[in-house]
């Protein structure tokens, strides 16, 4: 298949079901051999699938027709500038988590796991009780107890997964499934190397889709467990190698400021875990996330950044661009046109600029705080 699974910290390479290093716990990532590149070409498949050519799956692959989200051009809220949203609430979940659960699952199955398992703030487990409904395998899903949103959990429940409630946060949670996973059980959380080979296709779609008016400037994505922005950062970086793209684009990550541990150790070069995560924001309600040295990497490599937003201006910017877009996305999701609003009133954004931020989630996974920001 013509790739191999690398610690991004010792270089060493690791078995096809490893999950960490084995030599000093880093984190993993898939990377191709020379032929997957020189004979890379598109796909005649749905979604993602198109790009399968660089993934690290042999025949198998469970979808649901994830990707292929659509992008919008901003310019009611943001008039005269190059401001866009990438929906990936229009995923067969409601979130850009399936993008790397297709990929995820189709692995599970490759290796034989008729048991999968994930901690989830609620988006990872709709999304991988859907994959694993169609594979045709058991979800577990760990959630903590009365901090996900209920149309998140009624997902999982209806796709048919056994839920188990845990006290205390996320992190606690994800602690769980990391202790208490039998070897017969293959964990789909995101520090499993395969999801961000799904996620990182979001890059290549957005290459397309703004090749004709100047490629991609900057991307904007929350970050709650830090996966994302480093999946796509990957997608980008190998479009590049892949001579597809010209230039990289800067990647901003968004965190919500009761949530920040990823945001300061930006700042201050020095990770700590933020010990009681709160936000209205629950996709991205997490202190310890598993992936912070990837997304902070992302930042710094492509001359981006980490910035905060506050909850009220992430309820700000849900409702305006609901209103004035008619898009509806997460709370999570908000934080970006929220970090982008900022700078486009600090004149830190160029009029001909491509600006993409990724809106992670449908608004209707969460009405509850819709409600709020549409009365706020
Ligand atoms: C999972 C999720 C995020 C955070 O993504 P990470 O890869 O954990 O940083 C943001 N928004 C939504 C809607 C999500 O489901
Ligand atoms: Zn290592």
């Amino acid at each position: 298949m013509g790739f191999s699974l690398k610690c991004i910290e010792c270089h060493s390479t690791e078995s096809e079901q490893a999950y960490t290093c084995s030599k000093c716990k880093g984190l993993l990532e898939v990377l191709y051999d020379k032929e997957a590149f020189s004979s890379y070409e598109l796909a005649q498949k749905p979604g993602i699938w198109k790009y399968s050519k660089l993934f690290p799956c042999g025949g198998i692959a469970i979808t649901l027709h994830e990707g292929n989200t659509p992008l919008y051009h901003i310019n009611n809220l943001f008039s005269g500038m190059g401001i866009h949203v990438k929906f990936e609430g229009l995923n067969p979940t409601g979130s850009f988590k399936d993008r790397g659960m297709a990929v995820g699952m189709s692995k599970a199955i490759e290796f034989g796991f008729k048991k999968v398992v994930c901690a989830s703030t609620g988006n990872t487990s709709a999304s991988m009780a859907a994959y694993a409904a169609k594979a045709g395998v058991m979800p577990f899903v760990y959630v903590p107890k009365g901090k996900i949103a209920l149309p998140k959990l009624a997902q999982a429940l209806v796709y048919g997964a056994k839920i188990v409630q845990t006290e205390g946060t996320f992190d606690d949670a994800l602690r769980k499934v990391f202790g208490s996973t039998k070897p017969d059980t293959y964990i789909l959380n995101s520090i499993n190397p395969y999801r961000p080979e799904g996620q990182k296709t979001l890059a290549f779609e957005l290459s397309e889709q703004l090749e004709e008016s100047g490629g991609v400037d900057t991307v904007v994505v929350p970050v709650g467990n830090a996966a994302n922005i480093s999946a796509i950062w990957k997608g980008f970086k190998e479009y590049k190698q892949l001579g597809l793209v010209k230039k990289l684009p800067r990647m901003i990550g968004v965190q919500a400021a009761g949530a920040n541990p990823v945001y300061k150790a930006f700042l201050s070069g020095k990770f700590e875990p933020v010990a009681n995560p709160d936000t209205i924001a629950s996709a991205i309600r997490i202190g310890n996330p598993v992936s912070h040295v990837k997304a902070i990497a992302a930042a710094k490599e492509s001359k981006g950044f980490i910035t905060q937003v506050s909850d009220a201006e992430l309820l700000n910017a849900l409702a305006a661009l609901a209103k004035h877009e008619g898009v509806f996305c997460e709370p999570a999701s908000a934080t970006t046109v929220a970090a982008v609003a900022r700078m486009v009133q600090n004149n830190e954004i160029a009029k001909d600029d491509n600006v993409v931020c990724v809106l992670t989630g449908n608004g209707l996974k969460d009405p509850e705080t819709a409600a709020k920001a549409a009365t706020h």
